[in-house]
This record gives structure tokens, C-alpha cells and sequence, in this order.
């Protein structure tokens, strides 16, 4: 057969989030944080109705995560969707920015314009976020700004 096998895997969910691990994560992070997350979800101990929908979702972002070819191809094509669906130019990280006033930080679009992230923004970057779009004054670009 030389059809593609149905999709193992969807480019729009998040696997790392959904099992709790940085992108990061080595296998063993990954099966530990597997564990923890279905002993906690066992219905012995769980019997919130959406414990059994939580378990599939994370029986699925084990399965994905755990076959490093699987892996892999879900981050390219995950990637692919985000660049697509949000007219990412480029990935900076957030010490690649020039400091202005006040703190802001920002960096300049090919078009002329500016990509300015607040410091409240960068706040929320170094706290709970890896990454943050951040979007064009002028044009519809965007930069993706990551703390790592
Ligand atoms: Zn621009």
C-alpha cells in the first residue's frame, strides 16, 4: 500500500502541555510525568466524568511523544501550522530585543515597522509562557519571541 497511514497524530494539540512537560522533556521526563498524571486520573482515586476524556488525551500525547520518530514529525508539522496559520517571520529570543523606554523591548520589521513587547507581557513570558507572538505596528507579521 502506498497511501500514508491516517494521521497518528494532531498537529493542533499541544502533547507537551497536555502531559505536562517542557518540549524538552528526555523519554524518562515524559514516562514520569505519564505516570503521575494517570495514577492521579485512575478512576480509583478520580471519578470526575472528565477524568476518562483526560486519559485518552493523555494516553494519546504519551504515545506520540514516546516514538521519537512520531515526535518529531508532529513537531515539524505543528510547527508548519503555527507559521502558517499565524504569518510568523521569525523566532527571536526575548534577549535578542532592543531595550527602549520604560522597559519595552522591540525589534524591527523587514516593512520598517516595529514588533514592541510591553513589560507586562514579558512579565507573563518569564512566568508561564515559552513563547509569545507578538505582531507588527505597520504590517501583518508577527516574531515569535521565546525565553529559551
Ligand atoms: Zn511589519
Amino acid at each position: 500500500m502506498a497511501r500514508e497511514s491516517p494521521a497518528q497524530f494532531d498537529p493542533k494539540v499541544d502533547y507537551y502541555s497536555v502531559l505536562h512537560v517542557p518540549p524538552t522533556a528526555s523519554s524518562s521526563d515524559i514516562k514520569r510525568s505519564y505516570r503521575d498524571l494517570l495514577l492521579r486520573l485512575h478512576p480509583d482515586r478520580n471519578e470526575s466524568e472528565s477524568a476518562a476524556d483526560e486519559c485518552t488525551g493523555i494516553v494519546n500525547a504519551y504515545r506520540v511523544l514516546i516514538d521519537e520518530d512520531l515526535r518529531k514529525r508532529w513537531e515539524a508539522e505543528r510547527k508548519a501550522a503555527k507559521e502558517e496559520e499565524s504569518n510568523v517571520w521569525k523566532t527571536l529570543r526575548w534577549t535578542d530585543l532592543c531595550i527602549g523606554h520604560g522597559g519595552v523591548r522591540s525589534a524591527e520589521c523587514r516593512c520598517g515597522g516595529q514588533f514592541a513587547l510591553e513589560e507586562d507581557e514579558l512579565k507573563d513570558l518569564g512566568a508561564e509562557e515559552e513563547a509569545i507572538l507578538v505582531d507588527c505596528d505597520t504590517c501583518s507579521l508577527s516574531i515569535e519571541v521565546r525565553t529559551k
